[in-house]
């Protein structure tokens, strides 16, 4: 009998297995919130991206259900007859929200990213990359086929020694993440911003974790920096603290023209169904009037990163909602994971390649849903397993 041609698989597997390597998925019931059933048990759930708690918000089900009823899938493509106009409705409002001349809205962050580097560097070009930057901004990178060339994390001055040695090309882009969604912490966009116009780079961010959570209106660590006008290319996704699903990117309206005819994700993948656009205005509603909901957060992130701290857990660079608690091994961050969960709490284990070599970590995503005794039951269990662990 012939072998089967999948078998390496079966290897490769075992092998992720006996490194402590291998993923599986949770199921969970019910809704997404701080309390969640997953596998079954309930626990308090430190392992969502949900940060303003709108994924289950009445008003954002309220306003999908409303667009639901002129119907469930697109039909085709935004530029064949896909694009509606609670799409553009979205886009309008984007725009508006985060003070740009015109927005576009992809599936998800993910085709954002992917498709918007594609879509502005080729061979001949060059992209530099933070070497922490999400997959989603690598990936882009290379199937936009321009060279790469990576500086050590948030290394301004690498990057500026990089700039500098350049050879000829016709393109320059400069790809962070505004807040790195392993470590927590934010790109120095204020150098970073001053190299790309002193050597005439495109400077691309992705504000994924930090729409709706960083700056005075919400609009992410640009804003919350001072520099989000000097910063051409803004991606952001509607599926974290926006409670909906989706990607975007803002910029000017020759960016957006050029993006609705060059970036793939876009044109050869069917419209996301109408209720998601209609979710996502919902939310951005619920950003602007009611900014307490970031406050809070930020407010509890300081807090959690405090005590933890205190209590001699290695946090890292983290700024952030985004709070890794670093333990290097991937077993160990299991086992840590294990006795968090048998007392009530969902703290999920990070592993390569998420993050690098034996940077295993736990990371503890706050959301503003989060109470106040929750976050006392979080620390208590660390602080218990901190002598059995440190
Ligand atoms: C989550 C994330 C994305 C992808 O966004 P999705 O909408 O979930 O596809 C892109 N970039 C960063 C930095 C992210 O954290």
């Amino acid at each position: 009998m012939a072998k089967d041609p999948l078998a390496w698989i079966e290897t490769e597997l075992a092998g992720l297995e006996d490194s402590a390597l291998r993923r599986r998925r949770r199921i969970r019931q019910g809704p997404v919130g701080p309390v969640v059933v997953l596998d079954g048990r309930q626990v308090v759930n430190f392992g969502s991206n949900d940060y303003l708690g709108l994924a289950t918000d009445e008003r954002l089900k309220a306003a999908a259900a409303a667009a639901l009823q002129e119907g469930w899938g697109a039909g085709a493509s935004p530029l064949i007859c896909g694009y509606s106009q609670w799409h553009q409705k979205l886009e309008t409002r984007l725009a508006d929200f985060e003070a740009t001349e015109a927005a576009l809205v992809f599936g998800s962050g993910f085709a954002a990213n992917m498709g918007t580097l594609a879509a502005l560097v080729a061979q001949g070009d060059v992209v530099y990359l933070d070497a922490k930057n999400h997959a989603s901004l690598w990936d882009g990178a290379r199937l936009s086929r321009a060279d790469l060339r990576v500086y050590s994390h948030a290394d301004w001055r690498e990057l500026e020694r990089l700039l500098d040695r350049a050879g000829r090309y016709r393109r320059r882009l400069i790809a962070t993440d505004s807040l790195f969604s392993m470590d927590g912490d934010l790109a120095p966009l204020g150098e970073l911003v001053e190299l790309a116009n002193r050597y005439e780079a495109m400077l691309l961010v992705d504000e994924a974790h930090a729409t709706g959570v960083f700056g005075s209106a919400g609009r992410g660590v640009a804003e919350h920096l001072g520099v989000e006008t000097k910063i051409p290319i803004r991606i952001g996704t509607l599926s974290k603290a926006l409670g909906s699903v989706g990607g975007f990117v803002v910029g000017s309206r020759l960016l957006i023209d050029w993006l609705v005819q060059r970036a793939r994700p876009y044109i050869f993948s069917t419209a996301p169904p109408a209720p998601m656009a209609a979710a996502a205005i919902a939310a951005l509603e619920i950003v602007e009037q009611e900014p307490m909901r970031r406050h809070r957060l930020l407010e509890s992130a300081d807090y959690v990163r405090r005590e933890l701290r205190r209590q001699g857990w290695p946090l890292g660079p983290s700024a952030s909602q985004i709070i890794p608690v670093l333990v290097g091994r991937p077993e160990l961050a299991l086992e840590i994971a294990a006795a968090l969960a048998d007392r009530g709490l969902f703290v999920p284990p990070i592993r390569p390649p998420a993050v690098p070599e034996n940077q295993a970590c736990l990371r503890i995503s706050l959301c503003a849903s989060h109470t106040p005794s929750m976050l006392e039951a979080l620390l208590e269990a660390f602080a218990s397993l901190a002598k059995r662990f440190l």
